[in-house]
Parts: C-alpha cells; sequence; structure tokens
C-alpha cells in the first residue's frame, strides 16, 4: 500500500506540474482526490489492514493528500499568471501613438440663429411655443379669418392629407396664435418657431419646406405702439444697435391693421444696390394688430382686449446673418458646406 500511495503522488505530481490549462488541473484533481478518485479509492481499502499499520498509513496518505492540494493550488497560480501575462501581451498599449480625433459636430447654422432670436424674446418675457405640423384646416385657416373661399387654400398651395381638406401641412405658424390664445390665460406672450409647408418649386429663394417665427402678444391696452417698440427693439438686436427701420401698411386676413416691416440695406445705406434689389430696404417681417374677428373666435373681447402678432422667415434671417446667397445650401446637409460655420 505504501509504493501505491508513493506512485499516486510521484504522477499526481508530475502531471500537475505537467498542466497547461485550468481545466486540465480540475480534471487532475477530480482524478485523484474527487470521491471517485485513485486516492480516495485507497483509502476505502485502508479498512483491510492491520491495527498497528492503519494509522502510519492513513497519516502517510494524509500527506499525499495535502502535497497533491498544495501542488495543484501552486499550479493554479502560475496558470493564472500565465494567462494574465498573455492578456497583456495581446493588449499591449503603445501611448506613444497619436489618438484618433474624434469629429464632434456643431449646430446648423439656422439653429444657431434660432437659438440668438429665442434668447431674445425670452429675455423680453415671452414663452416658447412648439406646435403641430400637421394641422387642421381651422386652425390654420378658418379661425384665422381666412374663409374657404380665400385664395391661400388653393390645392395648388397648400400640401392637404386628406380629400375633404381638413387636414394639411401648415402653411404659416400663425396657428399657433390661435393655440396660444385657446390655451393660455392672458396675458399672453408667446413666441413659437417650426416647419411650414408650401407647394413651392425650389429656387434660390423658395422650398417647399421652410421656417417661420410666429408671435403673439394679447393684453389689456395693447397698442400699434407697444408693436413697433417691440419689433424694433428684437430687430436691432438681431441686425444691430443703430438699424434704421420702417413700417409699411399691407394686408393679413388675421391681423387689422397689418404692416410690413423693412430695414434699410445695410450695405447700401438706402441708396440702392443688388443686395437690396435696388430698392435700398429690406423686408424683415410681417406683423399687426390682432383682428377683432380672431379674438372673439378664440373666446377673447375685443372690446376689453387687443394685442399684436408677427411673422418671420427664419432662413432669411440665417441668410443674412451668414452672408449665404442660395437658401438650397441651407437644406442640402452637404458637410462641406455646413463645416464653415
Ligand atoms: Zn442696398
Amino acid at each position: 500500500m505504501k509504493e501505491q500511495l508513493e506512485a499516486i503522488r510521484k504522477s499526481a505530481l508530475e502531471s500537475v506540474a505537467g498542466t497547461k490549462a485550468a481545466s486540465e488541473l480540475e480534471a487532475l484533481r477530480v482524478k485523484y482526490l474527487g470521491k471517485k478518485g485513485e486516492l480516495t479509492g485507497l483509502l476505502k481499502q485502508m479498512g483491510g489492514l492491520s491495527a498497528e499499520m492503519r494509522p502510519i498509513m492513513g497519516q502517510m496518505a494524509n500527506e499525499v493528500r495535502a502535497s497533491l492540494e498544495d501542488a495543484i493550488e501552486t499550479q493554479s497560480a502560475i496558470l493564472e499568471r500565465r494567462v494574465m501575462e498573455i492578456r497583456l501581451e495581446k493588449e499591449a498599449l503603445d501611448v506613444t501613438i497619436p489618438g484618433k480625433k474624434l469629429r464632434i459636430g456643431h449646430k446648423h447654422p439656422m439653429y444657431s440663429v434660432l437659438d440668438e432670436i429665442k434668447d431674445i424674446f425670452i429675455g423680453m418675457g415671452f414663452e416658447i411655443l412648439d406646435g403641430p405640423e400637421v394641422e387642421l384646416a381651422d386652425y390654420n385657416f378658418t379661425k384665422l379669418n381666412t374663409p374657404d373661399d380665400h385664395p391661400a387654400r388653393e390645392w395648388s398651395d397648400t400640401f392637404y392629407l386628406t380629400e375633404d381638406s381638413n387636414v394639411l401641412l401648415r402653411t404659416q405658424t400663425s396657428n399657433m396664435q390661435i393655440r396660444a390664445m385657446e390655451t393660455r390665460d392672458l396675458p399672453i406672450r408667446v413666441m413659437s418657431p417650426g416647419r411650414v409647408y408650401r407647394k413651392d418649386e425650389v429656387d434660390a429663394t423658395h422650398s417647399p419646406m421652410f421656417h417661420q417665427i410666429e408671435g403673439i402678444v394679447v393684453d389689456k391696452g395693447i397698442t400699434m405702439g407697444d408693436l413697433k417698440g417691440t419689433l424694433n427693439a428684437v430687430i436691432r438686436k438681431i441686425y444691430g444697435e443703430h438699424t434704421v427701420t420702417r413700417f409699411r401698411p399691407h394686408h393679413f386676413p388675421f391681423t387689422e391693421p397689418s404692416c410690413e416691416m423693412d430695414i434699410q440695406c445695410h450695405k447700401c445705406g438706402g441708396v440702392g444696390c443688388p443686395t437690396c434689389k435696388g430698392e435700398g430696404w429690406i423686408e424683415v417681417l410681417g406683423a399687426g394688430m390682432v383682428h377683432p374677428k380672431v379674438l372673439r373666435t378664440c373666446g377673447i373681447d375685443p372690446e376689453v382686449y387687443s394685442g399684436f402678432a408677427f411673422g418671420m422667415g427664419l432662413e432669411r434671417l440665417a441668410l443674412g446673418q451668414y452672408k449665404i446667397s442660395d437658401m438650397r445650401l441651407i437644406f442640402e446637409n452637404d458637410v462641406r458646406f455646413l463645416e464653415q460655420f
């Protein structure tokens, strides 16, 4: 039995030292020390030994078991270290190689301009509202005093989504005047930017989709003086403190009186040049006093309250700000163009 124990110890230690993977080591542990292992099997035969041999062999068997366990533990540590070394070698990092530059994009030039304008209005106490681009004809036209037979409602001008002409892609952000008056408590100071859609052919100054900025103020005692004062302040923030402005009479169905606002051409100082097409003035927005009919439609008494509204094109502002000559460039998403801003 002593020889058998020695043989097991010798072969087991040799095998353990020769293992190359943790799985092999585990297989050896089972082979020798497991419930059906060789050493365990030998211990079961101890019953047949004489009374004085039993403790001697028992002690020896324990020594063999202990030395095997030690060897397995040591080998396990060695294998672990080797695995780590191999991994470190594979993942070697050369910190002297120049890093890859992350390409981070930036805000679209038009939205930079929009953010500036939003800041101006927020500074004047306006609330910024978002509105639906798919809209009911009621909100886009009817409630804005634009009746069924109005030419702006022609199928040739508007993208209708239903046969009955009740649902459409909004042609103006003015729908937000109605939505603001219907949902807000008075007084109202709202600015609402967004996309609008018209059946226009694409050229340097037209697109079937473009952006407008809408504004409405309703309170007691609002006059044309408030309209002019507010819009002059906004336009001078955008174009510069010394910008010269003028208001011309105009017509919109939902304001009365209505006007358009021009700025004196900053290129020629009003003499006339290609930028202002020889006019000396450049149109920047449309505005007016909210029509009493529109106020009444929204449940506001025009005898008590009055208000003004305005709308401007965002593209025109962005084109002017960045001296871009063609509106198509803004929508084409050509990185070579956008990178310049
Ligand atoms: Zn000019």
